[in-house]
């Protein structure tokens, strides 16, 4: 795989400088493949270039633990103090999206990781929503927000988000999520569970992270206890062959980082990366960026390393992108499109089928 290289955050350029260096007709075509992501935090979506004031040199720290990342972000979201400077990561999110033939994005945010925003979470909320529909309006990329938990925060905070989300139903926010280092929080399914249940009795899909910082026990919880319906990473489950077993035929399926994942150590190497097995097990997977602009990772790069540590033909990268688009939470009407579209563009054996054909990338060869 490529070494990634950590995006500049220059606010006029970010979407331009994610493109996917491969310029080859390989890459070109899984650019224009019809995707969603369904695994992206806000938080990894701040530019590197704002953390210290703005002042830096927009190059990402290197960061080799789960725990060191996690600090990382919570030093680069405290820059973030004004409604434009959310509006503009929000935007850059759908612009970067469209290089990368994502139609839809759903947005995970984690509001204990912005203290400027403490006590107006609705104003935060407010401003991403504005953001995403310029960036919808230019880029035509729709999108929806997951707001997550800390696993680690105390048990008060998450029980006053969920009140706070179930009361004021924020606009675009359409689930609730989980994260956080699993490792330093230990079992939580039971504290969350009666979170989760709430928001799933008012409507409000689910996701949870599990299996990155914790083992296959991690996977079980959030699939029994939680009963999230997509998995965030769940990668160690391959490490328990009855989980993976209950995986496939349950359906559930798992939001996979594979770059994040390498670059936090989870994986020794992409070729190591246990996604390959748990597709060829029969588990639903798709690939996505985590964090973009702290690995440096785009949606279109991630299939591209993919394709190239794992040998994924089109049929298997058609695969990945149907679970994607399957398993985002767009309403229905908007995943029935994406799936047409897809479809469409398989169907074809140029792979031209998209209405304004595969990003252009010539000059940045
Ligand atoms: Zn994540």
């Amino acid at each position: 795989m490529r070494t990634p290289e950590p995006v500049s955050g220059d606010p006029g350029t970010d979407a331009q400088r994610a493109a996917p260096a491969d310029t080859g007709a390989a890459a070109r075509w899984t650019a224009g493949l019809p995707k969603a992501e369904v695994h992206l935090h806000l938080e990894g979506c701040v530019p590197p270039s704002w953390v210290g004031g703005g002042s830096g040199t927009g190059a990402a720290p290197a960061f080799t633990t789960l725990g060191e990342f996690l600090g990382h972000l919570d030093r680069s979201c405290a820059q973030v103090t004004r409604g434009e400077q959310l509006q503009h990561i929000a935007q850059a999110i759908t612009a970067r999206a469209r290089e990368s033939g994502a139609e839809h994005v759903d947005v995970i945010f984690n509001p204990s990781h912005w203290p400027a925003w403490k006590r107006d979470l609705g104003g935060f909320v407010r401003a991403l929503d504005a953001g995403l529909a310029a960036g919808e309006e230019e880029h035509g990329v729709t999108s929806a927000l997951c707001l997550s938990l800390l696993r680690t925060q105390p048990p008060e905070d998450s029980v006053g988000l969920v009140d706070w989300l179930l009361e004021k139903r924020p606009p675009r926010v359409v689930a609730l999520s989980v994260d956080g280092n699993e490792a330093a929080a230990g079992p939580t399914g039971e504290r969350f569970r009666p979170l989760f249940a709430r928001a799933r009795a008012a409507g409000l899909r689910t996701c949870a992270h599990a299996g990155e910082s914790s083992g296959p026990d991690g996977v079980r919880d959030a699939v029994e206890l939680l009963a999230a319906e997509r998995i965030d990473h769940g990668i160690r489950a391959v490490e328990d062959a009855a989980l993976v077993a209950d995986l496939a035929a349950r359906g559930t399926p798992l939001d996979v980082c594979p770059t994040s994942n390498v670059r936090l150590g989870v994986v020794p190497s992409m070729a190591a990366h246990p996604v390959e097995r748990l597709r060829a097990a029969g588990v639903r997977v798709s690939v996505n960026t985590d964090d973009p602009q702290l690995f440096g990772t785009t949606v279109a790069g991630e299939y591209g390393a993919c394709a190239a540590a794992f040998g994924w033909d089109r049929r298997i990268l058609g695969e990945i992108a149907r679970t994607s688009i399957e398993s985002c939470f767009a309403p229905p009407d908007r995943r029935r499109e994406l799936l047409g579209a897809l479809d469409r563009y398989l169907a074809d054996p140029g792979g031209t089928a998209l209405e304004d054909g595969p990003p252009a990338q010539e000059g940045s060869r």
